[in-house]
């Protein structure tokens, strides 16, 4: 019998543990830990609650879970319950899928004044994450900006300027709900420090900027190469780029918008105790692609400021570690020691990405130690032990359905489920 222990139970996690299930079948026993008594992490924490399609992958979780293999070992901080050496005494390999938590920084002054915050803290807020519940951005000045030009500028964005009827079926958290129903934002301006050409952002995302309910995206025509340039591009990109120019062409009287503001690169952030406006410079974008300054900045106005710059995942202590991610040569970190996902290759790519990914990194495992061969380490039964005597008491799989099935439960009218956001709320359903 082997043991395995994925650190992470989010879309990196389960895909590797669906793999090694495939691959061992019986004859290896797979644990999934979380520093959370629930699992999914960004499917849950991440995905903006308005795209319940893409949260539906979790039902393919759902699937391994119910694997008689697999287990889930819940509210288990790997780094202070339990160390990475520890589990590979107790574990035939280990394998890091923490994701990318942590905004990057923009390195610029001003950027720690109240009113500016990270993607990571602000999609937490508005998605029950318990580290950001109370985040509170300030909604109550008519300007916003979201910095950046990926999909998750384009999620805050979107979520800034929908309307409560627009959150319906969606499983946002009700102080998010609220807080934004009150919101005083009128305008979002989003920043990109090159162009359209650079941009990162798909076009279904793009797309639904065009269709909402009260926010109009405006774009300056004069940003835009002539149309002839969109032909090289790369499908995706073209389509997004030729989304992007028809929003030139929407006539709407909204009461709110989203502007996309291009070759505006970040140089400071200012204001009276908190955030009211950011310093932009005017780039060109020169022949290697790269954003060069041209020496004129002008101001923005914003009370509250998203960087939206990309993540970085969470150092552990004795795992080497660089420029946000695991050392790794492709998932392999060292002897029985492994990385998949955000946490192996950085922060790119769709949830589908990791299945691959999941997928090589099993097989590299199920390589060095094919199924069958007789491994003597203590797995589940050790790490329980170890556990119960340091007072950690760990979640399962039946305790998350119990969770599930009180958030659904509490699920206001139009909602999916009303997420805990809070350790209590966990607990409380547990009668811990
Ligand atoms: P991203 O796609 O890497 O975009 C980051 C953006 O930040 C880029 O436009 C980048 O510009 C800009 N940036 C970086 N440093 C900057 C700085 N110092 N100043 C100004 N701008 C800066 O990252 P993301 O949006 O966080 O998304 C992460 C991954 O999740 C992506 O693969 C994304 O597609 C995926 N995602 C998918 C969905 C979905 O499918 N619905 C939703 C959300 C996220 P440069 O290009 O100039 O560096």
């Amino acid at each position: 019998m082997r043991h395995f222990a994925i650190v992470g139970s989010g879309p990196a996690g389960f895909y590797t543990a669906e793999a090694l299930e495939k691959a061992y079948g019986e004859a290896a026993r797979i644990d999934i830990i979380d520093r959370y008594p629930v699992p999914y992490g960004l499917i849950r924490f991440g995905v903006a609650p308005d795209h319940q399609s893409l949260k539906a992958v979790s039902k393919r979780y759902d699937k391994v879970a119910e694997c008689a293999a697999v287990d889930f070992v819940g509210n288990v901080y790997v780094g202070s319950d339990v160390s990475v050496a520890e589990l590979l005494d107790l574990y035939d390999g280990v394998i890091l899928a923490t994701g990318a938590p942590h905004d990057r920084k923009l390195g610029i002054p001003g950027e720690d004044l109240p009113g500016v915050v990270g993607s990571a803290e602000f999609v937490g807020w508005y998605n029950g994450h318990p580290d950001f519940a109370d985040l509170d951005p300030p909604l109550d000045g008519a300007n916003a900006a979201v910095i950046g030009n990926g999909n998750v500028a384009l999620d805050c964005a979107r979520i800034l300027s929908k309307t409560r009827h627009e959150f319906e079926g969606s499983d946002i958290v009700g102080h998010a709900l609220e807080a934004l129903e009150r919101s005083s934002v009128k305008t979002v301006t989003i920043l990109g420090r090159r162009g359209p050409h650079q941009i990162a952002m798909t076009p279904k995302e793009l797309g639904e900027l065009g269709h909402l309910e009260a926010a109009l995206p405006i774009v300056e025509p004069g940003d835009f190469p002539p149309i002839e340039a969109d032909e090289p591009l790369e499908p995706g990109l073209r389509k997004s780029v030729s989304l992007l120019r028809g929003f030139a062409d929407l006539e709407a009287n909204k009461a709110k918008r989203i502007v996309f503001d291009f070759f505006a690169k970040p140089v400071r952030i200012e204001g009276d105790g908190k955030a009211e406006r950011i310093i932009v410079e005017k780039t060109v974008v020169d022949e290697s692609g790269a954003a060069r300054g041209t020496g004129e900045t002008y101001a923005v106005p914003a009370s509250l400021i998203v960087t939206a710059i990309g993540y970085s995942t969470s150092p552990i202590d004795h795992v080497p570690f660089e420029g946000g991610k695991f050392v790794n040569q492709g998932g392999r970190i060292s002897d029985r020691l492994y990385a998949v996902g955000w946490a192996r290759r950085g922060p790119s790519g769709t949830i589908g990405t990791n299945r691959p990914d999941g997928y090589e990194v099993a097989g590299l495992i199920a390589a060095a130690m094919p199924s069958g061969s007789a491994g003597d380490r203590e797995g589940a039964s050790g790490l329980k032990a170890l556990l119960e005597g340091r007072g950690v008491m760990p979640t399962d799989f039946d305790d998350w359905r119990k969770i599930e099935a009180a958030e659904t439960a509490n699920a206001r009218q139009g909602s999916p489920r009303e997420k805990f956001c809070r350790p209590s709320g966990w607990f409380g359903v547990l009668g811990r």
